[in-house]
């Protein structure tokens, strides 16, 4: 099929109400979900990068993306038939404050595709200015929209619920960002990202009518949002149901409790969790200052400017979920009218996430289910993780490797192990018997559950990657494709498609971080600019 042939079907823009003026000029929007604004052409545009996955998911083939309307069409530059692009209006709490009207600033949705699997929406980010845009420009750079391409496809393949990327391409312009912000700004390549998801709808959406008193279109919204998003929802519900509401705020908590839980299995750090940020489908959204635990250090965040108060931190990701899902249930609980059964919601999100956790981790250690006794194990692990800097992917994908025969023999367990470690010399004395202990007491206990060793090892490495994208990997590949040379992103792009396989020839991309990048800025820290 051709592009002409995209079957687009604009449910968002048909059923909800538009801003009547059309256009950039910053505003605030009330009474209104969206407003129509087109994206701002690219002068030079030139396709880096593209997933077959996804343009499979929208109907498209490997010569469709190779062809020049699929450049044109996902750089900005010309709108098909059918499309009827638009920003979308959301607020949001940042870093715990709500900041009011954000909206998608940069980013337009070009419409709905209804594809072999259901419905998916086009949106490309870094195409120009929306009303939204406040005081920015509406572009993106290069390197971080290399990040969001090829992050959004490798946690597809890992499994974590995510918004997809379809495309990335150059715009041929260059855009100005101080990337620190310490007064140093410089010009950067600009490039445009076509991300593709069910919907982008964010808890800030929600929460954006709750503040403005906009409960009539709070509730068409939510009506909207069920049929279109959630239509399991309605079997034998009426839509005009009044458990509804809880029911699909119940939902979304079971979604967001499972996406927290992939994140803390793969060692994903999100860096900017504010309630804009979250997807009410569950999905990990906005792919910014995140980042890869490579030594595990649960309070390690990726983002300098959450690096006071870490309040985006590895362990700290499920509170922040909770969090942002109390804010959500504030903003529908006029659809509700009682706090009560919100906030039992909210207290059985814990015990959601925790039985996620629980499942996680017991297919980490290659155990059918964790019982009452592990729970000491699980704590010494999480301490013993943390007595010298340990490479969290590294240390599962070995764990696999050690056989209870080692039990019996005189050597040490923890010798199989000193490649996870980033400064050997450390692992000695204490620190070496206490990591030791460790690992015997995790071979008795593997040795108890019984499970055939190759059985084990299969089940383990199924849920412990071999290959992230670790941060210094995305960095190299960021620095070559400024150079020109697209080779990289293309290489990892395709290794991180079986995240689980050994892949010979590719060992090279499953090492620790090197020493250079323990510093260097892009590989240890990140801002929100981009
Ligand atoms: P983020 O921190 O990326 O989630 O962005 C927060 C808000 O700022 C959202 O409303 C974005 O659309 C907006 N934003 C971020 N960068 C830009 C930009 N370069 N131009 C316009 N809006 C932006
Ligand atoms: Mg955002």
């Amino acid at each position: 099929m051709s592009l002409q042939a995209l079957a687009f079907d604009n449910r968002f823009t048909r059923e909800l109400p538009a801003d009547p003026i059309t256009g950039s000029a910053r505003r605030q929007i009330r009474g209104a979900l969206y407003s129509r604004v087109s994206p701002t052409p690219a002068v030079a545009p030139q396709l880096l990068a593209y997933a077959i996955e996804v343009a499979e998911l929208i109907g498209l083939s490997e010569k469709d993306c190779a062809s020049d309307a699929f450049l044109q069409a996902f750089s900005g530059n010309r709108v098909l038939a059918g499309m009827d692009p638009h920003a979308t209006c959301y607020g949001g709490h940042q870093f715990g404050n709500w900041a009011g009207q954000l909206g998608d600033g940069r980013a337009i949705n070009l419409g709905e595709v209804v594809g072999p699997e259901g419905r998916q929406t086009l949106q490309l980010k870094g195409a120009g200015p929306t009303p939204y845009a406040r005081t920015a420009d509406g572009l993106a750079v290069l390197r971080s929209s290399l990040r969001e391409f090829l992050c959004s496809e490798a946690m597809h393949h890992l499994d974590v619920p995510t918004t997809r990327a379809l495309s990335l391409a150059l715009t041929g312009e260059s855009v100005v960002r101080d990337m620190l912000y310490d007064g140093h700004p410089a010009p950067e390549p600009g490039a445009v990202v076509c991300r593709v998801a069910p919907s982008f709808t964010r808890f800030g959406h929600f929460q954006m009518l709750a503040a403005r008193g906009e409960v009539d279109l709070l509730r068409a919204f939510f009506d909207h949002t069920v049929a279109a998003d959630f239509p399991d929802l309605l079997e034998g519900t009426a839509a005009d149901d009044a458990g509804l509401p809880l029911a699909w705020f119940t939902d979304v908590c079971e979604r967001t409790a499972a996406m927290v839980a992939h994140w803390m299995r793969v060692g994903f750090v999100h860096g900017v969790m504010n309630t804009d940020n979250m997807s009410v489908l569950g999905l990990t959204i906005d792919y910014g200052p995140y980042g890869w635990l490579e030594d595990y250090d649960p309070n390690w965040t990726p983002n300098t400017t959450d690096a006071a108060g870490r309040r985006y931190r590895f362990a700290n990701q499920p509170a922040v979920a909770q969090w942002n899902l109390l804010q959500l249930a504030n903003a529908i609980y006029p659809l509700i009218g009682e706090a009560a059964p919100l906030e039992e919601a909210l207290r059985e999100f814990e015990a959601r996430y925790m039985a996620h956790w629980r499942a996680m981790m017991s297919a980490k250690l290659g155990f059918a289910s964790l019982v009452e006794s592990d729970s000491g194990l699980l704590d010494e692990l999480d301490a013993v993780l943390q007595l010298t800097e340990t490479d969290m992917t590294l240390f599962y994908r070995a764990l696999a490797d050690l056989s209870p025969a080692l039990l019996d023999g005189d050597g040490s367990p923890i010798d199989c192990l000193m490649p996870v470690f980033y400064r050997p010399d450390e692992v000695a004395g204490e620190r070496r018997e206490r990591i030791n202990a460790w690992l015997r007491a995790y071979l008795m206990r593997t040795r108890q559950e019984g499970r055939p060793a190759s059985e084990r090892r299969a089940a383990m490495n199924a849920a412990n990657p071999k290959y992230v994208l670790r941060n210094y990997l995305a960095q190299m590949a960021i620095d070559k494709a400024e150079a020109g040379d697209a080779s990289l992103l293309h290489e990892l792009q395709d290794v991180l498609r079986n995240p689980y396989a050994e892949q010979p020839g590719k060992d090279h991309f499953a090492e620790k971080r090197p020493e250079w990048a323990r510093t260097r800025v892009g590989c240890s820290q990140l801002s929100c600019s981009s």
